[in-house]
């Protein structure tokens, strides 16, 4: 069963969140398909909502690009961690996206420091994303942002659970369909195989 708390939990800590939601404006298939980045305008607006660019900047066809594909390398890297196959190596497009992404180490006060995007713009925001993602694979968290392993869903949940073996979005929605679709296709298979012992015994009982 599912409870109100579980579902809750799918998401990621602050900053991760962040790139979650990003992953997140594009996941499913067909008539399930979730799509909010269509157009740079859309792009922008996303990103002036999240503070990630101050209102005003244009964003170009160039950048809407980029950040998608900043989006679609990072669920590559989210599938492995789910223990799926990357359906390509995302580290050339993730190296080069990060060399136009410049970050500098800055110190606080609290002593704690912080990955700081050295560029204004998309890339500025690219930056950002980036930094987060390096943070939270030096921190842990990054293993725990998976993709959903329903391959016509993938999309990105934090797995909060104890042994880190969470692989659904939801388990009352991709969780249960996959599991009732395992339990027809076994049943499917057992009945099969029913029908050919039957038949067999058939087949042996006439006389020859
Ligand atoms: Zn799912």
């Amino acid at each position: 069963m599912t409870t109100m708390h579980e579902e809750q939990s799918k998401a990621a800590p602050e900053p991760l969140a962040l790139v979650q939601a990003l992953l997140n404006t594009q996941y499913g298939q067909g008539r399930r398909a979730h799509i909010e980045l269509a157009s740079p305008e859309q792009l922008r607006a996303w990103l002036v909502a999240r503070r990630l660019l101050p209102d005003g900047t244009p964003v170009t066809e160039g950048d809407f690009r980029r950040v998608l594909q900043l989006r679609e390398a990072l669920r590559s890297l989210l599938r492995a961690n789910n223990a799926r196959e990357m359906p390509a190596s995302p580290v050339e497009a993730l190296n080069r996206l990060a060399s136009n992404a410049p970050l500098t180490v800055r110190f606080q006060y609290d002593g704690v420091p912080t990955l700081e995007p050295d560029i204004a713009g998309v890339d500025g925001a690219l930056a950002r994303l980036v930094g987060i993602v390096f943070t939270a694979m030096t921190d842990g968290t990054w293993a725990r942002l998976k993709a959903c392993r329903n391959e016509r869903c993938q999309k990105a949940f934090y797995d909060t659970s104890k042994n880190r073996s969470g692989a659904w979005c939801s388990m009352a929605g991709c969780g249960s369909r996959l599991k009732a679709s395992a339990y027809r296709h076994r049943r499917a298979a057992h009945s099969e195989g029913e029908r050919e012992k039957k038949a067999k015994s058939a087949d042996a009982g006439e006389p020859g």
